[in-house]
């Protein structure tokens, strides 16, 4: 009875010692989730790459991080929305348009509370198609079957602007198919497909599986209609993929692009976003050596280029203390 007595009073001061210890920590611990594209593609790799960088710290800051794939740039503008995401990786196109509230983001008007926190990796629009297709060049696609893209994904965004100032629709091409970015590659080795469209940094795994299970080409995105989409629109710039990168694929090819930007909302806490670019540039060689994509990153490109939304308060108090603003 004594014993027992003992006993029950040793595991009850065990369950508050506990209670103590525990409660804190937990009542602190914040979970963030980041939205990134198709496993296939470099948002991934980000998005896990920023949460690597943050989970290294978490006993001093309790912020844990998670990064799953999501269709792209377009889905994630619309978790940040929703609250089902705290930040996203979203194409500098798409958040110029969300931001301001145009194109496919005019039914909800500007989203003011979105806020940048820095730029990443160029991505260049890449198009692939089959040896046997016929498609030389960008313009060869009326007839074709081409895959479009998701409608969550920032390749479909930017292929609805081509399309328009190309004069061409759904019904230019004998197939558009609307795969999401990891579907892409195996339906051009299957022959389902002439042409995949990705808005996405080199090297990838996606064009790295097409070009080496079939013969495949990247296929130059040039002309006057191009020409004047990069005159018009201050996120778009002339690019070029290098060549020597894919198999069969040893000559530069000549496109356009956007760059990859790294966002979150006035609804994620200042700190948050603090903590986040704080091990993002304190680990930063660590954090380049993760993806090649990122080798050519530089801190002062990566806070001033491509962002068309506000800093976010954190991001630019951590910008401040390093000196990197005023
Ligand atoms: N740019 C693509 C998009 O916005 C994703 C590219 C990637 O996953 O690396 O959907």
């Amino acid at each position: 009875m004594k014993r027992h007595a003992f006993s029950a009073a040793a595991f009850s001061g065990a369950l508050l010692g506990a209670a103590l210890f525990s409660t804190p920590a937990v009542a602190d611990s914040r979970f963030i989730t980041i939205g990134t594209g198709g496993q296939v593609g470099v948002y991934y790799v980000v998005g896990q790459s920023v949460c690597r960088m943050i989970n290294r710290g978490s006993d001093e800051h309790n912020i844990r991080c998670n990064a799953p794939s999501t269709g792209g740039s377009v889905a994630n503008v619309n978790g940040m929305k929703a609250g089902e995401l705290d930040m996203g990786v979203v194409q500098s196109d798409v958040q110029y348009r969300a931001y301001h509230g145009e194109a496919n983001f005019a039914s909800d008007g500007p989203w003011e509370e979105m806020r940048a926190v820095f730029t990443m990796h160029g991505e260049p629009l890449t198009v692939v198609a089959r040896a046997d297709s016929g498609i030389e060049h960008f313009s060869d696609f009326p007839g074709k079957r081409v895959n479009v893209g998701n409608p969550g994904s920032g390749q479909r965004n930017t292929m609805n602007v081509v399309m328009d100032a190309m004069g061409w629709d759904m019904d230019t091409f004998s197939l558009a198919s609307q795969l999401d970015a990891a579907e892409q590659a195996a339906a051009l080795s299957d022959n389902n497909i002439d042409a995949m469209i990705y808005v996405v940094g080199h090297p990838n795994g996606s064009i790295q599986e097409a070009t080496t299970t079939i013969d495949a080409r990247l296929i130059p995105v040039t002309g006057p209609e191009i020409d004047a989409l990069v005159e018009e629109y201050p996120y778009y710039t002339r690019s070029v993929i290098p060549g020597g990168l894919y198999r069969g694929n040893d000559q530069d090819t000549e496109t356009f692009g956007v760059a990859a930007t790294f966002v979150s909302s006035t609804a994620v806490d200042e700190d948050v976003i603090y903590e986040t670019v704080k091990a993002v540039f304190e680990n930063f060689e660590r954090f380049k050596r993760l993806h090649p994509a990122f080798e050519n990153l530089n801190e002062e490109d990566m806070i001033s280029d491509g962002l068309t939304a506000p800093l976010h308060d954190g991001a630019a108090r951590y910008y401040r203390e390093r000196g990197w603003i005023e």
